[in-house]
């Protein structure tokens, strides 16, 4: 079955082109010009696997999109790669804090966003394929279900962008093991190019305090990296 991309772009000779060029790849494309529009597409019956979200649009700025998505259960994983205008150090920072999982600053080359696209897509495949499988892992109070890429803290559960997932997921992988930046942005983000290891500290934040007591597992090492520790804190009263 062929992914499904939603856009949210305001500039319709933009979204012709992505159209266009996206169909070709053999992927189903829908599209809206607004926000409001977009989020009413990427909450009904056809789900999109990933949405391009444009920054600026004429009735809610991209980043309102994007944390309005991020606060539903049926959209908050959706994959977003933003879209913003060049240059704009500041709305990358902000689309990143937002739980954007990737970005192109405008103009871009559509060889490169294809390449983010399917990096994307590649990286959040079983979510899909999970459903009536599940495989789950448990680390104290963090229980996950890796195929159906679901996560629990004492019970809660939490809703992890596919970037946060995959970080948690990495982290899990390698206990006690130091993770420099550049590791985890090759090893998480599959590429170097154009993220900076600002990125990484800013999702190991997000992550941190979206998984609360299961947060200080992850510890900082001062110009180094991270390091999620090898074993489970004992529960209390227990030997
Ligand atoms: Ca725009």
């Amino acid at each position: 079955m062929s992914h499904h991309i939603l856009l949210i772009e305001d500039e319709s000779d933009l979204v012709q082109t992505l159209r266009y060029r996206l169909e070709k790849e053999g992927y189903q494309v829908s599209a809206s010009l607004t926000g409001q529009g977009g989020i009413a597409l990427a909450q009904g019956a056809e789900r999109p696997d990933l949405i391009l979200l444009d920054l600026m649009l004429p009735d809610l700025p991209g980043t309102e999109v994007c944390r309005q998505l991020r606060a539903e259960k049926s959209t908050g994983a959706i994959p977003v790669l933003m879209l913003t205008a060049k240059g704009h150090e500041i709305d990358r920072v902000v689309g990143f804090e937002l739980g954007a999982d990737d970005y192109m600053a405008k103009p871009f080359s559509m060889r490169e966003l294809l390449l983010r696209i399917r990096a994307i897509l590649r990286r959040s495949k079983g979510r899909k394929a999970s459903a009536g499988n599940p495989t789950w892992r448990g680390f104290g109070p963090i229980k996950v279900d890796e195929a159906g890429r679901q996560i629990w803290i004492e019970g809660e559960e939490v809703v992890l962008t596919m970037i946060e997932f995959n970080l948690l997921m990495h982290f899990l992988n390698n206990k006690g093991q130091v993770q420099t930046r550049d590791a985890l942005l090759a090893q998480v983000w599959g590429y170097r190019e154009g993220v900076s290891s600002r990125t990484v500290d800013t999702h190991v934040k997000r992550l941190r305090a979206k998984i609360g007591i299961a947060g200080t597992f992850i510890e900082t090492l001062r110009g180094v990296g991270y390091r999620f520790r090898r074993q489970p804190p004992t529960p209390k009263g227990a030997s």
